[in-house]
């Protein structure tokens, strides 16, 4: 499991950094994330946006949580 999956860790950071991922899941992104800079960027820029939104006013933490809700639901 050498390749590159960068389209994969990309689309698993978000739910990374919101620890909704599975322990399998962690540790594939966290892999890839220490041998691609590309993705190690991308992951600084996507923590800083979810380090903004966890210290950020109630009001705001509680229309993340409820648009990452309504993101899960859709997917069902
Ligand atoms: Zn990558």
């Amino acid at each position: 499991m050498s390749e590159k999956n960068c389209e994969y860790t990309l689309g698993k950071v978000f739910d990374f950094l919101a620890n909704e991922l599975e322990e399998n899941e962690r540790t594939k992104v966290l892999d890839h994330l220490e041998d691609c800079q590309a993705c190690q960027k991308e992951y600084a820029i996507e923590s800083k946006i979810s380090k903004i939104i966890t210290s950020s006013s109630m009001e705001a933490q509680t229309s993340f949580a409820s648009k990452m809700q309504s993101r899960l639901q859709s997917e069902i």
